[in-house]
């Protein structure tokens, strides 16, 4: 790592964002992700997790990141759904919200119906 330390900082409680919250297991098995997790980390690469990187409130500033590191990289993904515009949009839900509701365990399965969101 050319002599520099790296420090993850991310708002999810758990690392590496879609492969863990929208990927599901049948196609990319946890206990793969969770291997590569641990083999970055002993690396040498730290993680700082449930923390958001702006949000001053819940996180950190930018700005106090900038005095702290050397150099800054910002990979954020592309979480925001974009607005299709359509009447009754309300009504529907992202494919990225379901798949992340799936991977947290927040959706079940009825039996013949399908999939449906868990009581809370
Ligand atoms: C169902 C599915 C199947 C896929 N299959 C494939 C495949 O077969 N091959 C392939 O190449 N790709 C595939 N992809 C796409 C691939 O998973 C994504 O392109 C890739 O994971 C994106 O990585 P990323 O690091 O850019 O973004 P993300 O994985 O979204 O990571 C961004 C991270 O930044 C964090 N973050 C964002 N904003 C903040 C903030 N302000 N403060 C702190 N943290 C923040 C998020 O919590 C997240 O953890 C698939 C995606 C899905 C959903």
């Amino acid at each position: 790592m050319s002599g520099h330390r790296v420090t993850i900082f991310d708002r999810m409680d758990e690392a590496s964002g879609l492969i863990t919250y929208a990927i599901p297991a049948y196609r990319l098995p946890k206990d793969i992700v969770k291997r590569a997790i641990e083999t970055i980390e002993k690396a040498g690469v730290t993680f700082k997790l449930n923390v958001d990187v702006g949000d001053v409130g819940k996180g950190v500033a930018l700005s106090a990141l900038q005095k702290d590191f050397d150099s800054l990289f910002l990979a954020t993904g592309a979480w925001k759904q974009p607005s299709i515009g359509i009447e009754g949009e309300e009504l529907t839900q992202s494919g990225l919200e379901f798949l992340t509701r799936v991977n947290r365990g927040k959706v079940s399965r009825g039996r013949g119906q399908g999939c449906s969101p868990a009581r809370q």
